[in-house]
């Protein structure tokens, strides 16, 4: 996977939501909530040993986590509510190894970082802090950071902490990639799922179902605009004499040939979808009835004039087409029933013809 592209899923990822996954913002409102308390808590054992500087900035500390939550409250900008939550806990978990606060202990916070910053921002980032924090901790450490801080921290407690540090800094970022693309496989299954509910899979053409909802949605629309859609409902002629006469797979290829042709003759924002075995209904928009009956001309002649090729053998089909328009407050039901009565007299009037609802 390149760089770019896993960037891609990883804003994908923070986009879509899997069920019973926490809300980032709602993470870091608990956490806010459960860190306010902790600092006052901290606040008021330094003040209670005449700590009165470190008991101020703690406050200050948990002032801070308060107004980014306020904020949040006020703005609902969960970007920056993230933000200002790392740039908080990231300065004060510095505060507290630098100034070995609780005598030296308050440097054990560290390891609450790590899963933190991977849960709530996009993995980089995560790395990124997580190799900043292990170093500055390894320079806090060193000789340098000695000679600047003056730290209390033992040998085998600097090795400790720093093994310990990146082994968990590790495991959390292994977990995190396990999280992530286990959760953008579950989004992956979810889209095919939906793929498949809404298509057909022979032909790829949307199935009868997804045509209902298209129908509903531009029949909305049409109430609301006034602008009439059509419907051209057609059924492939003598259908049962190809299977019967070439078999059910070049029955297949035909279905195949006709979904192509409408795809090629029609817009984009028309529906077309398989009703059922060798039958189409195609949705046009905001169309009136001259021009659907255009449109189906041109697809009657396409389908006639294009043989299917299949098996070394080449069979002309040839389709019936029924046009309805929409008129005045009818139902999409009885609409479709107008497309399927002139579609029955485009079969009797002797097929490879479009007649539409208006006798025509
Ligand atoms: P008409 O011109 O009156 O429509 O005649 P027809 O033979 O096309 O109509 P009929 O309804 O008698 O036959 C439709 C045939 O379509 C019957 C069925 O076996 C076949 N069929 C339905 N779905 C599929 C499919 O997915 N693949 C294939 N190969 N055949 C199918
Ligand atoms: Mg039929
Ligand atoms: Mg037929």
């Amino acid at each position: 996977m390149t760089q770019t592209t896993s960037r891609t899923s990883d804003t994908q990822l923070s986009q879509f939501r899997v069920k019973g996954e926490i809300p980032v913002p709602m993470l870091i409102g608990w956490l806010t909530l459960a860190a306010i308390p902790i600092l006052l808590l901290f606040a008021w054992r330094s003040l209670d040993r005449g700590l009165a500087g470190s008991a101020t900035i703690l406050i200050v500390f948990a002032a801070l986590l308060s107004i980014n939550g306020i904020v949040y409250l006020a703005s609902h900008n969960s970007t920056l509510q993230r933000r200002g939550f790392i740039t908080v806990i990231t300065v004060l978990f510095t505060y507290l190894a630098v100034n070995a606060i609780e005598d030296g202990s308050a440097i054990i916070w560290l390891f609450a970082y790590p899963p933190i910053i991977f849960y709530i921002s996009e993995a980089r980032v995560g790395v990124i802090a997580c190799a900043g924090g292990l170093t500055a901790v390894a320079l806090l450490f060193s000789p340098l950071g000695d000679m600047a801080f003056n730290s209390p921290y033992s040998t085998s407690f600097r090795l400790t902490m720093l093994a310990v540090l990146g082994f968990e800094m590790s495991t959390c970022y292994v977990l995190d990639q396990s999280r992530r693309r286990s959760k953008l496989g579950l989004l992956k299954l979810a889209a095919e799922f939906e793929y498949a509910a809404k298509h057909d899979a022979l032909t790829g053409l949307a199935n009868r179902r997804e045509a209902h909802e298209q129908l509903e949605a531009e029949y909305q629309r049409y109430l609301r605009n006034g602008r009439p859609f059509s419907v051209l409902l057609m059924d492939i002629d003598l259908f049962k004499s190809v299977n019967d006469k070439y078999g059910h797979h070049v029955g297949d290829q035909t279905i195949i040939m006709v979904a192509r042709t409408l795809q090629e003759q029609c817009r984009k924002v028309d529906t077309l979808s398989r009703w059922g075995g060798e039958e189409y209904l195609v949705l046009l928009a905001e169309t009136d009835t001259a021009e659907a009956v255009q449109t189906a001309h041109r697809i009657r002649q396409t389908i006639a004039s294009t043989p299917v090729n299949a098996d070394g053998q080449s069979i002309n089909t040839t389709i019936s087409i029924g046009v309805a328009t929409i008129q005045g407050s009818e139902s999409v039901d009885r609409l479709l029933q107008r497309a399927d009565e002139a579609l029955y007299r485009a079969k009797t009037l002797g097929r490879d013809q479009v007649c539409d609802s208006g006798g025509h």
